[in-house]
């Protein structure tokens, strides 16, 4: 193996490799392949501060050269791992193209963060990739992934971007870049598709095994582990999901091998949000048939945990009939537990607790009103919390949403309850702010030609999504119809 050199930039490193503990199978020794001409562009200070590294006495080249793979952090032994996973439902074996994992940072708490270097050069499993990224890509993950934990959503995070000074060749020659990913782990639902199909039980059980001890360790106690474990999943997806929709996020390619174990949205490529609300929203420019359309996304997940259940099937009873019962009633129960988190994600965006089945019908009248009225969905919650004022002639004057919204105000007053207190406990639940395609675009298109500031001014908004702040207006702004409907996003660029 090449060796790449490690350096003393940084305090606080503290590296485990718990991961190499598995079976060599799962993963290969892999270093980073080192860039012409690093430079750094963002850097998330708090984020570091969180896994207890110090970067504040650190010179910008050495910074540059450790983000970019140049050098290593001192007790890295980078690898790249091993997994397979179903892609528009096509089974195929796949793994880190494009990434190496440098270690687990141990925080101050005990806790493991993988540091993973994206972008960093060719692995054995980069198949006829270069291994690279664009600029435009990394900072787009970068923006959206900390914009998805300002909102409160599990998520991977983003420590920092460095651009290569090299070229990557896509439809067009753009700048490369590398991004510093941080999760609770990659352990995706194709990671134990892959030990399923190719490794054998021994193998599949030692991956059970490490990912309940780094995860629900009090999985390991229960009867059956194996079944415990799905469940959990399932719990932490239906959750996950029913956040995504809160906010309007479309994940674009929710693939198995971009499903968490740990129940982080993760691999931002082709996603975006929603402006007018529509279940069929599409974006991804690869998604011809709506796959991974905005209202169907609990149904893939469950399509998704489904696969799971499939891999898990040799550990959670050793009579065959009873394992399949077993993992069937376990996955069916996803969508109970989506619509029930769906429910009361809902009725807290709209002021009801507790709905009950009136309240039902008056949250599916309002979806039908908002598809009838092409609304902007988030729009709809601050026009209701009375934090947005409509632009006359608006959707929200009609007649059909006016007699809807006296229904809603009936309700959540019936108790005697002022509205004004009905506001004020709906905000946390919508944003003033998201990030909207539009405005993505367009700092990432000033970004790449040069000027960062729209970029980080679009970060530092949307780390308080919920404040009330009226000079936000500009951010509330959505996208005029014809390049909404021009609008594509694409993966792994
Ligand atoms: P994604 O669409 O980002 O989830 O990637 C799917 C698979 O393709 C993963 O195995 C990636 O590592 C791999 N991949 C994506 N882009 C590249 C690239 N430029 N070079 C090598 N592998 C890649
Ligand atoms: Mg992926």
């Amino acid at each position: 193996m090449e060796q790449t050199p490690q350096s003393a930039v940084g305090k606080g490193w503290k590296l485990q490799h718990s991961y190499r503990s598995l079976p060599d199978k799962f993963f290969a020794n892999q270093e980073p392949q080192p860039v012409k001409d690093p430079g750094m562009v963002l850097l998330n200070e708090p984020l570091a501060e969180s896994l207890g590294l110090d970067f504040e006495d650190s010179e910008e080249k050495a910074l540059a050269q450790l983000f970019a793979g140049n050098t290593l952090p001192p007790g890295s032994l980078p690898i790249s791992q091993a997994y397979a996973g179903h892609q528009f439902g096509n089974f195929t074996m796949l793994g880190d193209g494009r990434a190496v994992l440098l270690g687990e940072q141990v925080t101050p708490d005990g806790t493991l963060w993988d540091l993973q270097l994206k972008g960093s050069g060719r692995t054995p499993f980069s198949r006829r990739g270069d291994g690279r990224a664009t600029l435009k890509s990394m900072l787009r993950e970068f923006l959206i992934s900390e914009a998805m934990h300002g909102l409160g959503i599990p998520t991977t995070r983003s420590l920092a971007v460095v651009s290569t000074g090299e070229p990557v060749y896509r439809e067009r020659v753009q700048a490369g870049a590398v991004l510093t990913r941080v999760a609770k782990s990659h352990i995706r639902v194709g990671t134990f598709e892959y030990a399923a199909q190719y490794l054998g039980k021994e193998n599949l059980k030692s991956l059970m095994d490490y990912t309940v001890q780094r995860h629900y360790p009090h999985v390991a106690r229960q009867e059956f582990p194996a079944l415990a474990f799905l469940n959990e999943v399932i719990g932490q997806q239906a959750t996950l999901i029913a956040q995504w929709t809160r906010v309007g996020f479309i994940h674009g390619v929710m693939n198995t091998d971009n499903m968490s174990i740990a129940g982080e949205t993760i691999d931002y490529g082709p996603c975006a949000f929603v402006n007018a609300y529509h279940p069929d929203t599409v974006f991804s420019s690869i998604d011809t048939q709506g796959r991974y359309a905005f209202g169907n996304q609990s149904k893939v997940a469950l399509w998704n945990l489904s696969c799971l259940a499939s891999s898990l099937l040799p550990l959670i009873h050793e009579n065959k009939e009873k394992s399949i019962t077993m993992a069937k009633d376990s996955v069916y129960s996803f969508t109970d537990r989506y619509k029930e988190r769906y429910e009361d994600m809902m009725g807290a965006k709209l002021g009801l607790d507790t709905p009950n089945e009136n309240d039902r019908q008056l949250i599916s009248d309002l979806m039908d009103t908002l598809v009838e009225l092409k609304l902007d969905y988030s729009h709809t919650f601050l026009f209701l919390q009375g934090d947005f004022e409509p632009e006359e002639p608006s959707g929200f004057y009609h007649p059909k949403f006016q007699e809807w919204q006296m229904r809603w105000t009936k309700r959540v007053t019936a108790e005697g309850r002022p509205l004004e207190q009905v506001q004020q406990l709906m905000r946390p639940h919508n944003p003033q702010v998201i990030p909207r395609n539009h405005l993505v675009e367009e700092v990432l298109d000033q970004a790449v030609n040069g000027d960062i500031r729209p970029l980080y001014r679009l970060l530092e908004v949307l780390q308080n999504p919920y404040q009330v702040d009226s000079t936000l207006k500009p951010y509330q702004s959505i996208p005029a119809v014809e390049w909404e409907r021009g609008y594509q996003t694409f993966c792994g660029t």
